[in-house]
């Protein structure tokens, strides 16, 4: 069973439902692949962490080789080539490492050389295996980070992916890989304008889902009356609470902390499983 937990921005609370739902889960694990800006660890503060770098290929070119027909240049959807003073002069910030350059040259003037791009990070807190996915700055995609990210999460029964902000590819990416998706929105004008982008996401992907609303107050609110139009599930309202709040702002996992909030996240995911098994 694989959850991923998407929030149209970042600051909904995405983290925060993803590290309190692996934690109470027990025998689970917690992805991050929020690469741009993993937060997860500094909740579960891992021990045993193994570290491995992730790296890309991307062009060298063979001037020797090359014949100046310039395929590769007219090629790159992301202007990573151009033909400069008399030679092809390669932008490696800019690559995105689809190789297609390297396949279409047609002297083999073009090889692939390793560029480490990031890191993904494996450790254990309590009975949860957490994975995180790490960007160096500066690098244009994080997608083969997340992909090795989800190479690791077969082994365990009970998966949750926090995902990356927004609805860009790196998102679709990571949902494309999920049984499951919680959408986490807040009860205002704002949560909503978000919370339509990640839900066409998940629909022109065909993946069943259901709303958390985080700061969740007793009175009519945007959040519930746009799932009511739309027919989605509410699975989840967890209240604005001061006391959660401040161990959230602590980095504290609050389902550790207290019983009451091992309950309420406790419901949370049996209602998701019960939804996942449906
Ligand atoms: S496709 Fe190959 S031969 Fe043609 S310009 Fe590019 S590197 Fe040179
Ligand atoms: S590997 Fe792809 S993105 Fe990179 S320069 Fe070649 S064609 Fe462009």
């Amino acid at each position: 069973m694989k959850i991923a937990v998407l929030s149209g921005k970042g600051g909904t609370g995405k983290t925060f439902v993803s590290v309190n739902l692996a934690a109470v889960a027990g025998d689970a694990m917690y992805v991050d692949c929020d690469v741009e800006e993993p937060n997860g660890h500094l909740f579960f503060k891992p021990g045993a962490v193994k570290t491995r770098q992730v790296a890309v290929e991307i062009p060298l070119v063979d001037s020797e080789r090359c014949t100046g027909c310039r395929v590769c240049v007219d090629f790159c959807n992301y202007h990573a080539l151009a033909w400069v003073g008399g030679g092809v002069k390669i932008f490696d910030e800019i690559c995105h490492s689809c190789g297609g350059c390297i396949i279409l040259c047609p002297e083999k003037a073009l090889t692939g050389k390793e560029k480490v791009i990031g890191q993904v990070q494996r450790g254990k807190s309590e009975a949860v295996t957490v994975l995180s996915g790490m960007l160096n700055p500066g690098i244009p995609s994080g997608v083969p980070i997340i992909k090795e990210l989800l190479k690791g999460t077969e082994e365990k029964e009970r998966v949750f992916i926090d995902c990356p902000p927004g609805s860009a590819c790196i998102v679709m990416e990571t949902v494309a890989a999920a049984d499951y998706c919680i959408l986490v929105t807040e009860p205002t004008v704002f949560g909503v304008h978000n919370l339509n982008m990640v839900w066409e996401l998940v629909t022109l992907l065909g993946k069943p889902c259901g709303v958390v609303i985080n700061k969740f107050v007793e009175t009519e609110n945007p959040a519930e009356k746009y799932c009511a139009e739309k027919e989605i599930d509410v699975i989840g309202r967890i209240p604005f609470d001061a006391e959660l709040g401040l161990l959230n702002s602590n980095a504290l996992i609050a389902v550790r902390e207290k019983a009451k909030y091992g309950r309420l996240f406790g419901d949370l995911l049996a209602r998701i499983t019960g939804e996942v098994w449906l």
